[in-house]
């Protein structure tokens, strides 16, 4: 796109009424009814070109509007003809079945007072439901890649007639090992085809696939969320174990003082793990401790994955211990904390993480808790969000201050103890007190790397803190489906913090050498009735394009 149509967008943006979009008047009925008072910058950038029948690079993160920009233009572009069976008119590929899941029901918000029809392929349901729903003729399939090419495979799917086809989140779809997968279906669809991508961030293996398949695309670029985010309060604490081996429990001990020095701000968070392993871990050792936790990731069974969601959406559960992958999904309005138990592998996925609070323009807090070996990740992140993180002390102090009302708690649990919590933080906790663990029973697992983690009957006098089990809000939203992928999926999980060769599958893919697995979960969080003022923000140039 040209510069000086980027400053016309730009300068559209801040006035731009949804009425301005020439979207169909039935979808602009239902937008009114969502009650969404002005399009967002992505919405207002890319619904326009996409009406015209353009390719659309929007580079955007969740919680940006941006299954709108997209949903919206389809369904004003198909609400004249008709499908026929086994060919979809359209397909949105989506990177985990909580993703796919929740943009079909932004296709049933948006599209309430249209008639289209649309069907959902995703792993954990089975064939045939989603066979007959196919053999009726689409005209909006969603699915994740996996699911959409064994469909295909098995001769129920015929592509030769999408005339849009949109690629979500593509970033993930790279660290999930998808391209080969995408690149196949681009090849599957007619070449005339409309083209909508979007991804939050453009690697280099994503700027080829756009180079490759998208033709002349309108590129609308949104401020990232974690540099322009004012509202999230982040810090990380720097923390070296006393002893190697006990670096697990000590690292969770040091997360629960994180967790009670926010006391009653602290009304529900996201705890992440780079491993699911330690998901399992931290989830447990939480819960022991009192407080209502529960894991979620890939490999866990979809009904309780779908169970545990909800029960943070609607707020009777108030920690959320997961994997990135399975919280991508999450559309949670109001989460008050997000806590790092480890710094993220790839420093984008701390842009993601942190993104799950300061929703709506809420306030946020995301803290992280960095061990020696994680400070060139540090470093990284540092590097991407262009600011220093603050270093936080130590709640735990020396260790030794908090002594009395610390350590019973450590013993049973600490149910609803409020822990008296002192604030002093003392940037280091090597001295962490020995006690006997509570956690010990807990420990059953190892470290990834295969060491024991027998921090268990060592674990640190139980510091002071241990507040209280303060009452938990979410809202609830989205879904979730599909099941047998959640293996193929989280091993992602595993395969992605260890190595970096994410989406390595280059060109191999036409043979169909899928990286296959739709993995679970991830999933955005709603602006509700407020625009955010970050996103009020952007729309960078780009000369390129
Ligand atoms: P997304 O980035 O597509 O995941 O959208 C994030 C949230 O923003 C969703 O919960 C939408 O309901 C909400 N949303 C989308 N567009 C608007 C808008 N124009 N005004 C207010 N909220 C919106």
């Amino acid at each position: 796109m040209q510069r000086a149509e980027i400053s016309v967008r730009q300068n559209r943006t801040h006035m731009t009424k949804f009425s301005d979009l020439k979207l169909s008047p039935k979808v602009l009925k239902a937008i009114d009814e969502a009650g969404y008072e002005s399009p967002t910058p992505i919405q207002a950038g890319a619904i326009p070109p996409a009406l015209e029948g353009r390719d659309v690079l929007g580079i955007a993160q969740t919680g940006t509007g941006k299954t709108a920009s997209f949903t919206l233009p389809m369904i004003t572009m198909l609400a004249r003809g008709r499908a026929r069976a086994r060919m979809p008119r359209s397909l949105v590929l989506c990177p985990t079945r909580e993703l796919a899941a929740q943009v079909a029901e932004n296709f049933d918000t948006y599209a309430k007072n249209v008639k289209l029809t649309k069907a959902l392929l995703i792993g954990g349901v089975s064939f045939k439901e989603q066979d007959m729903a196919i053999d009726k003729g689409v005209d909006v399939l969603i699915a994740t890649p996996g699911r959409l090419l064994d469909h295909f495979e098995r001769g129920k799917l015929i592509l030769n007639d999408v005339k849009i086809m949109v690629v979500d989140e593509a970033d993930r779809m790279l660290d999930m090992g998808f391209i080969p997968d995408i690149e196949r279906i681009f090849g599957l669809t007619p070449f005339t085809r409309q083209t909508l991508f979007f991804s939050a961030t453009m690697a280099p293996e994503i700027e080829r696939i756009t180079n490759t398949f998208l033709s002349n695309p309108e590129r609308i670029e949104v401020a990232r969320q974690a540099t322009t985010n004012k509202n999230i309060t982040q810090g990380v604490l720097e923390f070296k174990a006393s002893r190697k081996d006990r670096e697990g429990s000590e690292k969770r001990k040091v997360l629960r003082a994180l967790i009670d020095a926010e006391g009653d701000k602290c009304t529900n968070a996201i705890i992440f793990c780079n491993r699911k392993m330690d998901v399992d871990i931290v989830a447990k050792s939480l819960k022991k401790y009192g407080y209502d936790a529960a894991p979620i990731h890939g490999d866990l069974d979809q009904s309780q994955r779908t169970k545990t969601l909800d029960g943070f959406r609607e707020g009777t559960l108030r920690f959320l211990v997961a994997s990135d992958v399975a919280a991508r999904g999450l559309d949670v309005p109001s989460v008050s904390h997000v806590y790092n138990f480890d710094v993220p592998s790839h420093a984008e996925d701390y842009v993601h993480r942190i993104g799950r609070t300061g929703r709506a323009g809420r306030d946020g807090t995301a803290i992280m808790i960095c061990v020696p070996r994680d400070e060139k990740n540090l470093a990284d992140v540092e590097r991407l969000v262009q600011h220093e993180i603050p270093r936080l002390e130590n709640p735990l102090g020396s260790a030794k201050a908090p002594a009395k009302e610390a350590e019973k708690p450590a013993e049973d649990a600490p149910k609803s103890e409020k822990p008296k919590r002192s604030r002093s933080r003392s940037r280091k906790s090597d001295d962490a007190p020995k006690a006997k663990a509570p956690e010990a029973a807990n420990q059953n697992v190892a470290d990834d790397a295969g060491k024991a983690d027998k921090q268990s009957s060592d674990a640190p006098a139980q510091a002071k803190q241990e507040k209280s089990d303060a009452e938990r809000h979410t809202k609830r939203d989205g879904a979730q489906d599909g099941k047998k992928d959640s293996k193929r999926n989280d091993t992602r999980d595993n395969n992605r913090s260890r190595n970096d060769n994410r989406g390595g599958g280059r060109n191999d893919n036409r043979g169909g050498g899928r990286g296959n697995n739709d993995r679970g979960g991830n999933r955005v969080v709603g602006l509700g009735d407020h625009t955010p003022e970050f996103i009020e923000l952007s729309f960078a140039e780009r000369p390129d394009s």
